[in-house]
């Protein structure tokens, strides 16, 4: 398999660089990089108050970035709010939804491959409401337990918050069927993206899921900029969590009336450059096909587990949709990744924000390599030819 992608990152194409870490940020395309650089060069004006005509410019510029990504996740403009990432919407999720919906006793039910930021808001909002976490394990071969969520899933359960794709296991979650089951027992699901925006088809209304949160700097988009999207009618129930300029309609001395979604939950200036960059980002990812990039990601992680399986003294826990997560035996991750590193090799090694995955896993850190659709099989050679090298230097 040869690539035909480098050339359009630039920060590859220029280096000799061999990037895999795409899990932790994707590289950018230049036509992203060019569609920032032009709206500060031509458009800037701040958006939903000039009046002028630079101000209405960039006003239809940043609402065509959102009928975009609406388009791309088949839902509708009002039902995508742009955030700072997916972080961020999930703990919007946490303290302007779940938070009114929860009573002491009621359940919330996450996964133990949860990262960090669909985790933490979920403790939070849980001491806050008096709720439960409860936790679903995995299958002896480290897949998520469809058996032991539906063990799980009961009346008590008002919040069901999963991974689409796991940042260090690399599986994708039946996302229809697992919003079919919490619907059920009517709970809300939330969807954490992150890793699957640009790895697999979204779509919300297939998928049926209540909220999904994801991040533009993850799908060849700019830093900064992410999208949160809600069922209509659910947007509307859920109270911003901050207030400020341009998110209401009238203010008095002692009161404020709120906008409709999506522009209550913006308050303040938005990342105009940000969400036009995501929405050429997105262009980028339809010209090059999502079944191609899937393509991509499966045969990457399958020729990655059968290179580094034939080095041996490695024990790989994951392999799918275009990440591997790996240790080699007796050496510790930070060690390994330093000696990578000096073969120009870009890889994450540490807990990758999944602490509890790792305590399960028993272990204090792994490697990731995590591919893109500028990979390669010579980018996977490379990383075992350094593997054996440091096998030998420690053996
Ligand atoms: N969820 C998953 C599965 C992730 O991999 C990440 C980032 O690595 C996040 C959430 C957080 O994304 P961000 O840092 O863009 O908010």
């Amino acid at each position: 398999m040869k690539n035909n992608y480098k050339a359009d990152f630039p920060l590859l194409a220029n280096s000799d660089l061999i990037y895999l870490d795409s899990a932790a940020t994707s590289q950018k395309t230049q036509c992203v990089i060019d569609a920032v650089t032009n709206y500060y060069q031509t458009q800037n004006a701040n958006v939903h108050r000039a009046l002028y005509g630079l101000g209405a410019a960039a006003t239809a510029e940043y609402e065509q970035a959102r009928k975009k990504v609406a388009d791309f996740i088949n839902a509708e403009a009002d039902e995508v709010i742009f955030t700072k990432g997916t972080t961020q919407g999930l703990n919007w999720i946490a303290s302007g939804f779940a938070e009114q919906v929860l009573k002491p006793g009621d359940e919330i039910l996450i996964s133990i491959e949860e990262h960090h930021s669909n985790l933490v808001p979920w403790q939070i909002i849980a001491q806050k409401t008096g709720a439960k976490l409860v936790y679903v394990y995995l299958t002896a071969d480290l897949n998520f337990d469809y058996a032991d969520f539906e063990a799980k899933l009961n009346s008590k359960t008002k919040i069901v918050a999963l991974h689409h794709m796991s940042n260090v296991l690399g599986n994708i979650l039946d996302i229809s069927k697992l919003a079919e089951l919490t619907h059920n027992f009517g709970a809300y699901l939330v969807v954490d993206g992150a890793q699957a925006a640009a790895h697999t088809v979204l779509d919300m209304k297939k998928f049926n899921c209540d909220f999904y949160a994801f991040s533009g700097h993850k799908m060849f988009g700019p830093m900064g900029i992410g999208v949160l999207f809600g069922k209509r009618e659910l947007l509307a129930k859920m109270q911003p969590v901050e207030y400020g300029g341009e998110m209401i309609n009238e203010v008095s001395e002692q009161s404020a009336d709120f906008k409709a979604a999506p522009l209550k939950f913006e308050a303040g200036t938005q990342n105009v450059a940000g969400a036009i960059g995501l929405g050429v980002a997105i262009d980028y990812l339809k010209q090059v096909g999502i079944t191609k990039i899937e393509k991509v990601d499966l045969d990457l992680s399958k020729y990655a587990k059968n290179k580094l399986e034939e080095i041996g003294g490695i024990t790989i826990y994951g392999h799918n949709h275009g990440i591997i997560s790996f240790n080699l035996d007796g050496v510790h991750p930070h060690d390994v990744v330093s000696f990578l590193d000096a073969d120009g090799l870009c890889l994450r090694a540490g807990h990758h924000c999944a602490e509890p995955l790792m305590n399960y896993l028993k272990i204090p850190a792994c490697l990731r390599a995590s591919f893109s659709i500028y990979n390669d099989y010579s980018d996977v050679d490379a990383l075992a030819n350094s593997l054996k090298k440091i096998k030998e230097f420690f053996g």
